[in-house]
């Protein structure tokens, strides 16, 4: 399950920033596109002038001169002196340059409808400059021609240039662009997909903890309720079959299973509770002292009985009060507290004190009972977790210091244990 909303998260964190990185890259590309094309026509437009500058100041039209414009095969030029072809250097106006020649003076005349050399155009230079599109995959050179006509009234008659430019170089030179910007995106989307996917499975962890916690709280729980439930049930089954005197310590078996029952789901409820709503407190100004008070008193017959010494020490002065939940304060005191006297053998003793200093608040409950090694310091808090699950089972579920932290926690205050001096444990709670 968690396994699937990690994938589906990463996918979809990719795909969402993914196509954002695209959509950007696509944009930019088609700027540069946009500028590199008017740029490369701009430059063509440049060399046209340069040639047909130099063309018009030759008086006499070298084949070196000519043959060097076509040199590098940027350019192909055909000249017509007073309407003949110009030949020059080592070119051969094969077959294919003259249908190409044809093509572009049709073109020429069907879309400009100005003949160069006619009565329009005779009087002065004229050029005029165009793209020009090969119809379909005859010439290997490429399909797109920038194109210049030129007319150049001279001396002896007059001399009309074609000079054409194929696109195809510049075409590659945007294609190889093309191909490096998706491989990049591709390489981007990658990183993108990792970074997800490590990020996206740190954000689950808390997830995947409390799941985690969650099932084995239920496998505890269940647990816990199955030891009562099985001597309920089976007492349920003797009933029938058994004496007065039987039936009735039976049922007597019945109601103390089933009030360790009610405890046991009060106590799992109330941490449910706590951690699909949080706690709701109800903090009002209280004197914590005569809090203490009360707990040690109502614990006193229960700690005589043990032959426990149960006393508590409070400051001389008075306190100022404390802003807390009274009832929530009182049920922390009294986990303390019984689990103290649980675990404090008879004839021990339990000291609760209470202090004030640096505007905190400090209960401590030390007892001298069977203390906690450091290895079961670190697990107590847990949930269902106690150090001798055989010691007091059916009192005991493990779950009464996790409520208690959380009820500390929810006042910002902090518990911990330590061990007290000459032997057992001292729980600590600090208050702000
Ligand atoms: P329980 O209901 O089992 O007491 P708690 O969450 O209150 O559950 O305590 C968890 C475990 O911590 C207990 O099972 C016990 O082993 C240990 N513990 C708690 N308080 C004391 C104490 N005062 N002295 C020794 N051990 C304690």
């Amino acid at each position: 399950m968690i396994k699937k909303v990690h994938l589906r998260l990463t996918l979809l964190c990719t795909a969402v920033t993914g196509a954002i990185v695209i959509a950007m890259t696509l944009l930019y590309l088609y700027v540069s596109e946009s500028n590199m094309r008017e740029n490369h026509y701009y430059a063509f437009q440049n060399d046209v002038n340069n040639i047909l500058n130099g063309l018009q100041n030759q008086s006499v039209l070298s084949s070196y001169y000519l043959a060097s414009l076509e040199a590098g095969g940027r350019y192909l030029i055909f000249i017509e002196d007073n309407g003949s072809p110009l030949l020059y250097g080592n070119i051969v106006e094969n077959e294919e340059r003259m249908e190409l020649l044809n093509k572009v003076k049709e073109y020429y005349q069907s879309s400009y409808e100005i003949i160069p050399g006619s009565t329009v155009t005779s009087l002065s230079s004229y050029h005029l400059e165009f793209i020009y599109t090969l119809p379909e995959g005859k010439f290997p050179m490429g399909q797109d021609y920038y194109a210049c006509v030129a007319y150049l009234p001279a001396e002896s008659g007059s001399l009309t240039a074609y000079i054409l430019a194929p696109v195809s170089s510049f075409y590659q030179q945007l294609s190889r662009q093309r191909m490096l910007f998706a491989t990049i995106n591709l390489l981007a989307l990658a990183l993108l997909y990792l970074f997800f996917y490590r990020f996206t499975r740190h954000l689950l962890q808390p997830v995947v903890e409390s799941q985690k916690k969650q099932n084995s709280f239920i496998a505890s729980a269940s647990h816990e309720l199955r030891t009562p439930l099985s001597v309920i049930l089976s007492c349920a089954a003797l009933i029938p079959e058994s004496g007065r005197e039987k039936q009735e310590q039976f049922c007597h078996t019945i109601r103390q299973e089933g009030s360790v029952m009610k405890r046991l789901l009060s106590e799992m409820l109330s941490l449910a509770d706590f951690d699909s709503r949080g706690m709701e407190l109800h903090k009002e100004a209280h004197e914590l002292d005569t809090l203490v008070l009360n707990s040690v008193e109502t614990f006193e017959p229960v700690a005589k009985e043990k032959n426990i010494r149960l006393t508590s020490t409070l400051p001389d002065s008075s306190l100022p009060l404390c802003i807390c939940d009274k009832h929530k304060i009182e049920q922390l005191l009294s986990i303390l507290v019984h689990n103290a006297i649980s675990y404090t053998n008879e004839g021990g003793s339990i000291q609760v004190t209470l202090k004030h200093a640096k505007k905190h608040f400090i209960i401590s409950v030390a007892d001298t009972g069977i203390g906690i090694s450091d290895e079961d310091k670190k697990r107590i808090f847990e949930r269902f977790y106690r150090a001798d699950a055989s010691h007091n089972a059916k009192e005991h579920f493990g779950l009464g210091l996790s409520i208690a932290q959380t009820i500390v926690k929810q006042h910002h205050g902090k518990l911990r244990v330590t061990d007290t001096e000459g032997g057992g444990s001292t729980f600590i709670v600090e208050l702000g």
